[in-house]
């Protein structure tokens, strides 16, 4: 299994895990051309680093949209006047 992975990019097909980890991204966002993707999904079978390392990224992924998506929903509206209150606090106005 060794040789494998470390000859895993020389074979027909195969990526080797530096490939594999630059295509990520386009993988998670469904933007790999066909082949690409193939070649993808048979490096995920092949390496459980990176099967492994997928699953986080994809987590991680979610973790940061999500929060984004809190934050922009929990965000209270600017309360009229604040900006200009400041401002004049500051001496601006
Ligand atoms: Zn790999």
């Amino acid at each position: 299994m060794l040789w494998l992975k470390k000859n895993m990019g020389k074979l027909p097909l195969m990526m080797d895990c530096r490939e594999h980890d630059a295509f990520i991204d386009d993988y998670l966002d469904d933007a790999l051309p066909f082949k690409d993707r193939v070649k993808f999904e048979l490096h995920i079978k092949m390496c459980p680093a990176c099967r492994a390392y997928l699953d986080a990224y994809r987590r991680a992924r979610e973790m940061a949209k999500g929060a984004a998506e809190d934050f922009a929903v929990e965000r209270p509206p600017m309360p009229e006047g604040l900006i200009e209150a400041i401002l004049k606090t500051k001496g601006a106005i």
